[in-house]
């Protein structure tokens, strides 16, 4: 539900001064999302939901009132944050092999300009490896059911914004320098695998960390449609190539 105001957005022209890319989807291709995510919804995150509830009871997941204080709970939510990056990261960085992105990941990169609903279009494989991301800190400290979906419901509304394809004054990314943002996560999707890069999914210090980050690909807030289209004409080709130099080590 979160992805779908972007699709209006986009289809109405609205905001359009803070698009990053000046290309649009056409109403077929946003059609085409809909119709598999709801599948995949049906077919493969449902099922991974009920097999892994007994894994979290298991692990100590808790129902019973009272709910914990927000002191237990948004440590948690942060350790989770961090440890779903790099996780991601490393998962996200294997997917973009040159066997796995031909059969798995190109399906999640039919989308190179990608909008808000396009976070959750993937390969079923990807659903179920990148997921363990999501899922590896609850499974291991066990919290609160409440913690649980507070963590699920941030965790979607971040990979909706990443891929929202609009860069606004208010975006968290404009606040939080750490934080990679739609800017961030556009321009991974507007480039070939081999030269890709920025394939964290909250933080940026992990691709800078890795030498996998794309240099200077913020825009400014008000820097206008397109603006990314032209920073990209700008990048040099050097950088381009040390990256996919790197990259296929
Ligand atoms: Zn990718
Ligand atoms: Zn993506």
């Amino acid at each position: 539900m979160a992805g779908l105001p972007f699709i209006f957005l986009e289809r109405a022209g609205i905001l359009s001064k803070y698009k990053i890319q000046s290309k649009n989807n056409t109403p077929a291709a946003q059609e085409k999302c809909i119709t598999h995510l709801l599948l995949y919804h049906i077919c493969v995150n449902l099922p991974l939901m009920l097999a892994s509830y007994p894994v979290f009871r298991y692990m100590g997941l808790r129902s019973s009132l009272p709910l914990p204080s927000w002191k237990v709970v948004l440590p948690q939510i942060l350790c989770y944050f961090v440890l779903e990056d790099f996780v991601f990261y490393w998962g996200h960085r294997i997917l973009h092999t040159k066997w796995l992105y031909k059969h798995v990941h190109s399906v999640h990169h039919e989308y190179a300009t990608p909008f808000g609903l396009t976070s959750e279009y993937a390969h079923p494989a990807e659903i179920l490896f990148l997921g363990f991301a999501t899922i590896v800190g609850p499974a291991i400290t066990g919290p609160h059911l409440f913690t649980l979906w507070l963590w699920m419901s941030l965790r979607v509304l971040e990979t909706v914004e990443a891929h929202c394809g609009y860069h606004f004054p208010w975006s968290l990314s404009n606040v939080f320098p750490l934080y990679g943002g739609a800017d961030f996560h556009d321009y991974h999707h507007r480039l070939l695998y081999t030269k890709s890069g920025n394939y964290s999914s909250t933080f940026t210090y992990m691709d800078w960390s890795c030498v996998s980050d794309i240099l200077g690909v913020r825009v400014g807030p008000s820097a206008g449609v397109g603006a990314q289209d032209q920073h990209l004409a700008k990048t040099p080709y050097l950088w381009s190539a040390a990256q996919g130099a790197i990259l296929c080590i």
